[in-house]
């Protein structure tokens, strides 16, 4: 197979994915804030980041695959100040913040699953990490990278000349007015970002640390670095997130990691997915105004039609969200799933069959255009074309396209939609049905039928009971 050309941020160009250690990856995406439901946004991001690891896994690579949990030090504003969005989650629930963090963390993953995002081989927590956060800093300290600023422990930009260069920043346009840190405290420079903050005076707050400093808690940049490092070494292949990370997150991972270590880059290749937007502007989780999957799921939609969704579009390109688009997404996964439903009776299709005369070409044009910086619009047209491709033997055309949908993960040859959920009402009704036929009420059972119907949910009866999938048409 072509090796994967991929679009790197830190040198603006895409270029031919070469592993640090032959066969092997380290894989780092930033993962979520858990104070709050993901909404659908960020799941694009890890819907694209899915498609990273699919696409290097299946290129044969063994990738060690590294998501935090940001369960501290998130500040509402990037410019640490604010509140700390744990603490701001807890007494919007009445919960502890520990609470909130295992909450929110569950349902992520809930949400990645029914997305069918592969887990993550390792998730950790920052707050499992303190002491090589506070590691960290004393190593900047010790190296004049860092210095103390009144309310906590900030990082000097300046003593890394190289700072502006991954978000490709004008400092000098930088007003000499803002160089002061939120408590008041003047910082040395106006991008200097807090690695450890002090509790403020007189306060206990809900999360903080002994540290050589006193109490307090970790900045939120300063966990990615001491996780990446920890897991992933002081030198590693590829590190992702949303776009809004590069000028300020990934800048500053940037700078205190190589000053840290020395070496430099921290991290070779650096991907970024573009923004899911509203069709009314951005998405906020502050402002109340944002989608989640469940959301989604409560309107009768799948997962799944979600990731159709995503996958439609570029992922280094804009993607509005619209209902329209959604019901389109949704109108598309299923006329696919139909025109496959005959291969779904064949016995499991064999790997080899892809090499078959027919097949070959098309499984090569498919990996082109994951290939080329993992193209899911185009890589799509490949597989509706492999589809509707009458010259393919069945169990060719079945092997090729379990091979597809290895990358594009959309269980098309799934004999159910496993993967799909259903609302709470349409599940009530699925039961209540499932009782009416066991009690021989088919007048009942009929009317449940013609219920779920109208709900977009088509019933067949099968000897093993009743199965359920969705109508194109809702
Ligand atoms: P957060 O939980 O806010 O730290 O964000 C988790 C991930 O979602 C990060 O990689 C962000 O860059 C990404 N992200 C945030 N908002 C959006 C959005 N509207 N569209 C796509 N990705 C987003
Ligand atoms: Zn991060």
């Amino acid at each position: 197979m072509p090796s994967l050309n991929l679009y790197n941020t830190r040198t603006r160009r895409q270029e031919p994915f070469q592993p640090r250690l032959p066969g092997q990856v380290g894989l780092y995406c930033c993962g979520p804030t858990v104070y709050h439901d993901a909404h659908i946004g960020n799941l694009r991001t890890y819907v694209f980041e899915d498609l990273l690891l699919r696409a290097l896994r299946l290129s044969g690579l063994d990738v060690t695959h590294v998501c935090n949990i940001t369960d501290v030090g998130h500040l509402t504003s990037d410019g640490d100040s604010g509140d700390d969005k744990m603490e701001q989650g807890a007494r919007r629930e009445g919960k502890t913040v520990w609470e909130v963090a295992a909450h929110y963390t569950a349902l992520f993953k809930r949400d990645l699953d029914r997305l069918a995002v592969i887990p993550a081989t390792v998730w950790p927590k920052a707050t499992d990490h303190i002491p090589e956060q506070l590691a960290l800093v004393q190593t900047l300290l010790a190296k004049g990278h860092a210095y103390e600023a009144g309310d906590g422990i900030y990082f000097d930009v300046a003593s890394f000349p190289r700072y502006a260069d991954f978000a490709r920043k004008d400092l000098a346009g930088q007003e000499a007015g803002a160089r002061v840190a939120p408590s008041g405290a003047a910082k040395r420079n106006h991008e200097d970002f807090a690695l450890w903050k002090h509790s403020p005076p007189g306060q206990r707050r809900l999360m903080e640390w002994d540290s050589p400093w006193g109490r307090g808690f970790p900045g939120w940049h300063i966990e990615c670095s001491a996780m990446g490092l920890k897991y992933l070494g002081e030198q590693f292949d590829i590190h992702c997130g949303g776009i809004d990370h590069i000028p300020v997150h990934h800048s500053n991972e940037i700078a205190q990691t190589e000053a840290a270590t020395g070496k430099s880059p921290w991290v070779n290749l650096w991907m970024h997915g573009e923004f899911l937007v509203l069709d009314k502007g951005k998405m906020s989780k502050s402002g109340g105004d944002f989608l989640t999957l469940q959301s989604l799921l409560d309107k009768g939609y799948d997962a799944l039609d979600y990731r159709f969704f995503c996958l439609g579009t570029h992922y280094r390109a804009p993607l509005t969200f619209a209902f329209e688009g959604l019901a389109g997404a949704r109108a598309g996964r299923l006329s696919l799933r139909k025109r496959l439903e005959p291969l779904r009776a064949l016995a499991p299709p064999a790997a080899e069959a892809i090499q078959a005369a027919q097949a070959r070409p098309l499984w090569a044009k498919f990996w082109d255009q994951v290939a080329d910086d993992l193209n899911a619009p185009r890589a799509l047209a490949v597989a509706w074309e492999a589809a509707k491709d009458d010259s393919l033997a069945p169990p060719e055309k079945a092997a090729l396209i379990a091979a597809m949908d290895r990358w594009l993960g959309l269980g098309l040859l799934d004999l159910d939609a496993s993967v799909a959920t259903l609302d709470p009402a349409s599940e009530a009704l699925l039961t209540e049905r499932a009782q009416a036929r066991a009690a021989k009420d088919f007048a009942a059972s009929d009317r449940l039928r013609a219920a779920l119907a109208l709900r977009g949910v088509m019933v067949r009866d099968t000897p093993a009971g009743q199965e359920w999938e969705r109508s194109t048409t809702r």
